[in-house]
């Protein structure tokens, strides 16, 4: 990933945003740009700016830029970043951070990858959501027919087959308290609402 040089001006910059998506915006503007995140990563390689050069942007301002990347929605919430950081800055909270911001602006657009990681999320989280857990067909047919109606097809018989060997069920799974799993959305959304980071 090449080093991108930009224009700055006033318009472009906002002081603000470090603090909009940083559990700990002084932790955040400790980085000293080592790297470790970025070494760390297992996803780097598909992310249009590295973990590192997305913290310098956050800390310089650059929401926009920000924004924009899909570094954000490649980020696969392992920690493997947290927990080598030197400095202790919580990364992965801040990478969950942006997600729930562009999220919540609209940016994801359906054909985009940005789009597709949403999609991803939004089906799994309605399955758990409705039975307590995956159902795993649900999954795959809201996923694929929000993101590519004709892909989901061409997956038909690959969920044949793994209906046949019992790998999926057509049939959802439910756990027996779903009332419990219920009330966790609902803390998680007020949580939300409530801007917890
Ligand atoms: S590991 Fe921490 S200090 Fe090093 S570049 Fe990444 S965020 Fe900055
Ligand atoms: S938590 Fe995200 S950004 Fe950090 S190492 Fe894992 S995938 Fe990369």
């Amino acid at each position: 990933m090449a080093e991108k040089a930009f224009n700055l001006t006033r318009e472009m910059l906002d002081h603000s945003f470090a603090e909009t998506v940083a559990p700990d915006r002084e932790k955040l503007l400790t980085c000293i740009q080592c790297g470790t995140c970025t070494a760390s990563c297992p996803t780097a390689y598909a992310m249009d700016y590295t973990p590192r050069q997305l913290w310098r942007l956050i800390q310089v301002g650059l929401r926009e830029e920000v924004l924009k990347s899909n570094t954000y929605w490649l980020c696969t919430n392992c920690y493997s970043c947290t927990i080598r950081c030197p400095r202790g800055i919580s990364l992965t909270e801040t990478m969950a951070a942006l997600k729930r911001l562009a999220i919540a602006q609209g940016l994801e657009k359906p054909s985009t990858i940005q789009g597709r990681v949403a999609r991803f999320y939004r089906s799994f989280m309605d399955s758990v959501r409705r039975h307590g857990r995956l159902h795993e067909s649900e999954f795959l047919i809201t996923y694929f027919a929000h993101t590519n109606p004709l892909g989901l097809a061409g997956q038909g018989r690959l969920g044949f087959n793994l209906c046949r060997k019992g790998k999926i069920s057509l049939a959802p799974s439910e756990v027996k308290k779903r009332g419990d799993i219920a009330a966790i959305f609902r803390k998680a959304q007020e949580l939300e609402a409530g801007g917890a980071p």
